[in-house]
C-alpha cells in the first residue's frame, strides 16, 4: 500500500508526510496540497503502524472539509474510518462530551443550542432579570458572552470596568444558571467545557494526551485563543506530536478573533525548528495562479511565499461587466450553460459571492432557466427566516384562512400571545372545522382580545395596501406588521434587515405573465423583456404606465423558488456559496461575482487597512478554487437592500495582472458607451443631469481611486457614444427624459412597438422601470 499511497507525492510532501513523531508546521499556499498531505500522513502514519486509527486527532474547519477528509481516507485505508476522532473543533468537543458528561457536570441528554436559541435564551435572562432590552440588546449580549468564552473567561474572570459590565457579569451568571438548569449547552460552550474539563483534571488529561499520540489541525490560521488552548492540552509541546497546516494569506476570520499569531506561538512553544514550505500548486493553471500571486502581493503583512504551477497557462480569465445585476447573473447563467455543455459536470462550476444577500438573483436567473443548484453555507433566499415571516403576511393579505401564515406570524414579532392561546385557538378551529382565522371569535377574555390584535393589524395591513403596487405592499407590510422595527431594534439585526430590504426589491422587479390560470409564473422583468415576452397580456398601471405584478403571482413565484427546485441529493447541481464558505474546497469552474468596490472590497471592511487586507486575502482564497476556468464579474448598477447602487470596479480587479485576463465586450452595446454609466454615476454623487457626458466625470468615475486602471477600462470609457438609431416612439437609447410620478430617468433599452412598446428606464430615486409606451407619460428633456 505504501508505495501507492505515497507514489504522487514530490519531495517536499513526502518528507512532510513521512515525518517521525514530531511536531511541523507547513506553510503553505493555496493547492499546493497541505490538505492532501495531512490527509496521506495520516494514512501513512497508521500503516507504518506508528498509531491505530484510535490514536489519531484530525481537526478541519468545516463539515463539509470534515466530511471531505473521510472520504478521502476511506479511499486511502483498508478499515472503517467512521470511529476515527476527525471533525470540527465544535463537533469533536461534542462527541467529547457525550462520552464524558457526568465529569462536565451535564446532563446525559444535554441538547445543544444554535446560534438563535442561544439569542432566545438570553433573551429569557434579560426578561427575568426586568432589564431594558434596547440598553441590553440580546444578539449583542450573547455576542459579548461567547466572547468572554473564547477568553475562557468565566463571570467571576471577568473584570468589570463600569455598571454596564457589572450588569452583563450577572446576565452572563444567570444564562449559565439557565443553560445549567435547562440541561443546554451553547457552540461556545462546547470548546469551553471540553477545555476546562481537560485542563482541571489530571487523570482524563493524561489518558488523552498518551492517547493521542498524533493531532493533526488542517487551516491552522484559522484558530481562535481558546482553540490553540485547547490543542495544547490535548498534545502538549513535548508530548503528542502536532502537525499544523495553514497558509497565513488565507487567513480570513480576523474579524472573529482567529490569530495568525498562533502560527508564531506554536513554531516557538513547540520548537520548529525547519518550516516545511510547498511550492508546487498543483491545482489550477497559471493564470489563475497568476492573477492570485499578482493580487496577494499588494498585502503588506506576509509571512510570504511563493507558488508555481505545471500545469500550462490554460484559459485566461474572463471578465465581464455587466450593466446590472440582471445581466450579470444572466451571463453566469449562460457560460455555466455553456461549460456544462461542453462536458463540465454542473457540481464542479461554483458561483461565488461576497455576501448572502447577492445569491437572490443569481437564483432567480438559474430558478427561472430550470438549472438545478444548491445554495451552501447559507439559507436559499425565500427560505430565510425573515423573508419566510415577510411572506406569511403577504399570503395573510391574500388570504386569511392560510393557517400556516397564520401560525408562522401570529405572535412574530412577539405580542404576548402566548403558545397556550395558540393551542386553544387549534382546539377551536378543531372542534368547527373552520380556519384558526375564523375560530378567533371563539376566544374569550384576554387571549381572545390579544388575538383579536392581531387580526386588527392584519385587516389594517390589508387596507392600506389595497391598490398599492407590489412594491409597496411589500414594504407596508414589512414596516407595518412590525417585523423591520423588530430587526432594527435588534442590534444585528443587520443581515435580516437586508434581506427584507432584498424582498422589497424581489417584489419590485417581479411581473406575472397573465392567461396563464393558476399555474401563472411570476418572472423577473428583465428575463421576460429578455425573452421578448413582455407586452401582450400584460396590464400596465393605468395611471403611470407602469408594467406590474400581482400580489398572488408574487407569492406563487415564491413558494416555487423556495420549494422543489433545490437540486435532489445526488442531483448534479451548480454550487452557490459565499467565498467564506468555499474555504478549502475546489472546482474546475469558478465565477466570482459582484467585483464592485464597496461590495468587494466591503465598505465595511474598508475602514481600517487591516480590514482591508483581510478582504484581499479572502479574494485570494476566491481565485485560487479554480482548477481550469475562471470567471470574474460586475454590475455597474446593482438593485441590493432595497436600493440601486451604483458601482465602480472593484479594485482588486485593477491589482491583477492584464495579461492574464480576457475582457469579454458587453453584451448590450448601448451600455458599453459609457453614456449610461456616466450618468449613473452623476446621481450617485448627487450632481444634476446635465453636463454628465464630459471627460471630467470619466476621469471622475474612478472614485478618487488612485491605482492604474487596465487597458481595456480606460477604452471603454474614451470610446465615443454611438449614435443610437430613433426607436418609433421617438425615444432613443441613453435618453434623458422626465415622467409625472418617478422624476428624471434614462433609457436603457427600448422593444416592441405600437400597443406593445415599452422602455426600461432607470430613474434616479425610483430605480429601473420596465414602461408601456403606450400609456405612460413621458417627456425627452
Ligand atoms: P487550500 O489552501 O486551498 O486548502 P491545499 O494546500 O490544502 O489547498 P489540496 O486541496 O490538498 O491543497 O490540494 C489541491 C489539489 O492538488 C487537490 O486536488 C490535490 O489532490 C492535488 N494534489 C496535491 N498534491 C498533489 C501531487 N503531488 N500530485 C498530484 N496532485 C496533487
Ligand atoms: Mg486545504
Amino acid at each position: 500500500m505504501n508505495s501507492t499511497l505515497l507514489q504522487h507525492l514530490n519531495p517536499e510532501q513526502l518528507a512532510a508526510v513521512t515525518l517521525g513523531d514530531e511536531s511541523a508546521l507547513i506553510l503553505a499556499g493555496a493547492g499546493s496540497g497541505k490538505t492532501r498531505v495531512l490527509t496521506t500522513r495520516i494514512a501513512w502514519l497508521l500503516s507504518q503502524g506508528h498509531m491505530g486509527p484510535g490514536g489519531v486527532m484530525a481537526v478541519t474547519f468545516t463539515n463539509k472539509a470534515a466530511k471531505e477528509m473521510l472520504t478521502r481516507l476511506t479511499a486511502l485505508l483498508p478499515y472503517n474510518v467512521r470511529g476515527m476522532w476527525i471533525g470540527t473543533f465544535h463537533g469533536l468537543c461534542h462527541r467529547f462530551l457525550r462520552a464524558h458528561w457526568k465529569a462536565a457536570g451535564l446532563p446525559q441528554g444535554f441538547q445543544i443550542l444554535d446560534a438563535s436559541d442561544t439569542v432566545a435564551a438570553v433573551k429569557r435572562v434579560i426578561k427575568a432579570m426586568k432589564l431594558d432590552e434596547e440598553r441590553f440588546v440580546p444578539k449583542a449580549v450573547a455576542h459579548t458572552i461567547a466572547h468572554w468564552k473564547e477568553e475562557a473567561a468565566r463571570p467571576q474572570d471577568v473584570v468589570a470596568r463600569d455598571e454596564q459590565d457589572r450588569t452583563l457579569i450577572e446576565i452572563y451568571a444567570n444564562y449559565e444558571a439557565q443553560c445549567q438548569r435547562e440541561g443546554v449547552v451553547d457552540f461556545a460552550e462546547l470548546m469551553l467545557r471540553v477545555y476546562e474539563l481537560m485542563r482541571d483534571d489530571p487523570a482524563l488529561r493524561s489518558h488523552y494526551q498518551q492517547r493521542f499520540r498524533h493531532v493533526l489541525v488542517d487551516e491552522f490560521q484559522d484558530t481562535n485563543k481558546l482553540q490553540y488552548a485547547w490543542l495544547k492540552l490535548f498534545a502538549p509541546p513535548g508530548g503528542g506530536a502536532v502537525f499544523a497546516v495553514g497558509d497565513d494569506d488565507q487567513s480570513i476570520y480576523a474579524f472573529r478573533g482567529a490569530q495568525v499569531g498562533n502560527m508564531h506561538s506554536f513554531e516557538r512553544e513547540y520548537r520548529i525548528d525547519k518550516l516545511i514550505k510547498l511550492e508546487q500548486n498543483y491545482r489550477s493553471c497559471g493564470h489563475i495562479l497568476d492573477a492570485a500571486n499578482h493580487l496577494i502581493s499588494h498585502n503588506e503583512r506576509r509571512l510570504g511565499k511563493t507558488l508555481r504551477t505545471d500545469q500550462g497557462q490554460g484559459e485566461p480569465l474572463r471578465v465581464f461587466e455587466a450593466p446590472s445585476d440582471f445581466d450579470e447573473a444572466r451571463w453566469v447563467l449562460e457560460e455555466a450553460q455553456s461549460l456544462h455543455r461542453g462536458g463540465l459536470a454542473r457540481s464542479e462550476i461554483a458561483v461565488l459571492y461576497r455576501s448572502n444577500a447577492q445569491s437572490r438573483v443569481i437564483e432567480s436567473a438559474l430558478f427561472n432557466a430550470g438549472v438545478p443548484y444548491r445554495v451552501y453555507g447559507g439559507l436559499r433566499f425565500f427560505e430565510r427566516a425573515e423573508i419566510k415571516h415577510a411572506l406569511a403576511y403577504l399570503r395573510l393579505l391574500e388570504n386569511v384562512n392560510d393557517d400556516t401564515s397564520f401560525l408562522r406570524v401570529v405572535n412574530f414579532p412577539a405580542r404576548a400571545i402566548g403558545a397556550r392561546t395558540v393551542e386553544q385557538l387549534q382546539d377551536a378551529a378543531k372542534a368547527t372545522g373552520r380556519s384558526l382565522w375564523q375560530s378567533v371569535s371563539a376566544l374569550q377574555g384576554r387571549a381572545g382580545a390579544s388575538l383579536q390584535k392581531f387580526i386588527e393589524l392584519v385587516e389594517g395591513l390589508r387596507r392600506a395596501t389595497e391598490g398599492q403596487t407590489l412594491r409597496a405592499i411589500v414594504e407596508t407590510v414589512v414596516e407595518g406588521s412590525g417585523l423591520a422595527g423588530h430587526y432594527r431594534s435588534d442590534k444585528d439585526g443587520a443581515e435580516r434587515l437586508e434581506n427584507l430590504d432584498e424582498l422589497i426589491t424581489a417584489a419590485e422587479s417581479f411581473v406575472t405573465q397573465e392567461g396563464f390560470g393558476k399555474d401563472a409564473v411570476a418572472l423577473p422583468v428583465d428575463e421576460l423583456a429578455s425573452n421578448g415576452q413582455l407586452g401582450p397580456g400584460l396590464t400596465p398601471d393605468a395611471d403611470t404606465g407602469e408594467i406590474m405584478s400581482p400580489l398572488a403571482a408574487f407569492l406563487t413565484h415564491a413558494s416555487l423558488e423556495a420549494g422543489d427546485n433545490q437540486a435532489q441529493a445526488g442531483q448534479d447541481a451548480l454550487q452557490l456559496m459565499t467565498i467564506h464558505a468555499a474555504k478549502g474546497l475546489e472546482f474546475d469552474a469558478v465565477f466570482l461575482t459582484g467585483l464592485e468596490e464597496g461590495l468587494f472590497p466591503n465598505e465595511r471592511a474598508l475602514q481600517d487597512f487591516d480590514g482591508l487586507e483581510e478582504e484581499r486575502r479572502l479574494m485570494y482564497v476566491a481565485l485560487t478554487r479554480a482548477r481550469k476556468r475562471l470567471h470574474l464579474s460586475l454590475a455597474q448598477s446593482r438593485m441590493l437592500h432595497g436600493q440601486t447602487r451604483y458601482h465602480v470596479r472593484s479594485r482588486f480587479l485593477t491589482e491583477l495582472p492584464e495579461e492574464s485576463l480576457k475582457w469579454l465586450s458587453p453584451k448590450q452595446g448601448g451600455f458599453g458607451s459609457g453614456f449610461e454609466r456616466d450618468y449613473a454615476n452623476a446621481w450617485q454623487r448627487g450632481s444634476g443631469l446635465s453636463g454628465v457626458v464630459g471627460a471630467g466625470h470619466r476621469e471622475a468615475r474612478g472614485g478618487g481611486w488612485p491605482a492604474p486602471k487596465p487597458a481595456a477600462w480606460q477604452q471603454a470609457v474614451s470610446a465615443p457614444v454611438p449614435k443610437k438609431a430613433e426607436h418609433d416612439s421617438g425615444l432613443r437609447v441613453g435618453q434623458a427624459v422626465f415622467h409625472n410620478k418617478f422624476g428624471e430617468g434614462v433609457v436603457l433599452t427600448l422593444e416592441g412597438a405600437g400597443a406593445d412598446a415599452r422602455a426600461h428606464i432607470q430613474f434616479g430615486r425610483h430605480g429601473a422601470k420596465w414602461l408601456a409606451l403606450s400609456v405612460a407619460k413621458l417627456t425627452p428633456i
